[in-house]
């Protein structure tokens, strides 16, 4: 059997900072554990740009619809700020968030006990915190026409559209109701049916998805607006959110505060199954490119490890791996090494990009 592939598109700023430790971790895989990707690399992003004209090359995308999934670090700075909005960064990164039609994003929040103090809520509420919200990508009202900015009559009126299909619908939550079955067998699913048509055909599908496909699944139903309230009150009392794309935004960005910093955050955004019966996917972290630090060293890896980790189990069926992984992650920070983004106000002495990798490795 061919080995497990992995597109690694590092990007700009500090993405080829941060992936040149998920680069040593995969050797570490290889040399310690047997485990050989097929890694191959290419540019996406403003280098792609510098190189091709294109902020995505079509062999470059060809490439990322033929291997098992895609590694991504960042795009984009302020050298390329002021491109014509065609062959922005950013745009590279649509492209294959479209072609590749993913249209599952995950989000896990996790709170690793050592970082607890780091949320702006009290460490009880967040301490353990781990959870994931599953957001519909690829639909909803930023893709929904009619849109645009209309006269009618003497004034101007801006209009978005708020669209989604069963189809649509019914693979999101599939998708959610799959994690669940791999994490802890619960779904809350969030929309606002009091108010919106699609909201109502929101709820009516996910519950059908479950009842025919999923009834091993506990689901339950919550209006978007509490269910922000109840995440910032008490978000333990979760475990999958599955929700829409806007409200999925805003839900999202809510609950990786509750984690403290930008610097641990992964991502998965997940496509249809392929003929190996896993997603199309492609993982990176929440982060951008971070001019501001690019260069120096002290950008934290974490977020981009745990994406990778997020490969592992939902890629490649390695979800052992990808636990001792994320513990590993858990105990340097439970040892107190640090990167700057991690250091409190007592201070202390922040360790290197690099050595924050190593430091993983050895745990
Ligand atoms: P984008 O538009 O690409 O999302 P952004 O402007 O929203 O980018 P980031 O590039 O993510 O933001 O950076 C926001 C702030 O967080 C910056 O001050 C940056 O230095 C910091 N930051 C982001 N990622 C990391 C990281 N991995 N390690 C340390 N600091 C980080
Ligand atoms: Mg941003």
């Amino acid at each position: 059997m061919a080995n497990p592939s992995i597109l690694i598109l590092a990007g700009d700023g500090i993405g080829p900072e941060v992936m040149a430790e998920v680069k040593k971790i995969i050797g570490w895989y290889d040399a310690k554990r047997g485990i050989t990707f097929d890694v191959s690399e290419d540019l996406v992003g403003g280098c792609a740009y510098d190189k091709h004209g294109t902020p995505l090359h079509d062999d470059t995308m060809a490439k990322a619809q033929d291997v098992d999934c895609v590694l991504l670090g960042a795009v984009g700075g302020p050298k390329y700020d002021s491109l014509d909005f065609s062959v922005k960064p950013e745009r590279g990164l649509l492209r294959l968030r479209k072609e590749m039609d993913l249209y599952s994003n995950l989000r896990p929040a996790q709170c690793f006990d050592a970082l607890a103090d780091f949320s702006s809520l009290k460490k009880e509420v967040v301490a353990g915190l781990d959870i994931v919200i599953v957001r519909e990508l690829t639909s909803g009202v930023y893709f929904g026409e009619p849109r645009g900015i209309f006269t009618e009559g003497n004034e101007r009126v801006g209009i978005n559209t708020q669209r989604y299909t069963e189809s649509e619908i019914a693979r999101v939550a599939r998708s959610a109701f799959e994690l669940a079955r791999r994490r802890n067998n619960k779904v809350c699913s969030m929309e606002k049916a009091n108010v919106m048509e699609s909201g109502i055909l929101w709820r009516q599908v996910v519950q059908e998805i479950h009842d025919k496909e999923y009834p091993d699944v506990e689901l339950s139903h919550m209006y978007a607006d509490a269910g922000a309230m109840q995440l910032c009150r008490w978000p333990k009392q979760f475990d999958v959110i599955v929700t829409d794309n806007l409200f999925g935004d805003l839900l999202s960005d809510a609950a990786a505060m509750l984690t403290g910093s930008l610097g641990m955050l992964p991502s998965a955004s997940l496509g249809a199954p392929m003929a190996n019966g896993r997603p199309k996917a492609l993982y990176e972290p929440v982060h951008g490119s971070a001019p501001d630090i690019a260069g120096q060293g002290k950008a934290n890896p974490i977020a981009c490890i745990l994406s990778f980790a997020m490969a592992l189990r939902y890629s490649f069926d390695l979800g052992e791996e990808a636990t001792r992984l994320e513990q590993a992650v858990e105990k340097v920070l439970a040892d107190g090494v640090r990167t700057a983004d991690l250091m409190g106000p007592e201070g202390g002495v922040p360790v290197s990009t690099s050595a924050m990798g190593d430091a993983i490795i050895a745990a």
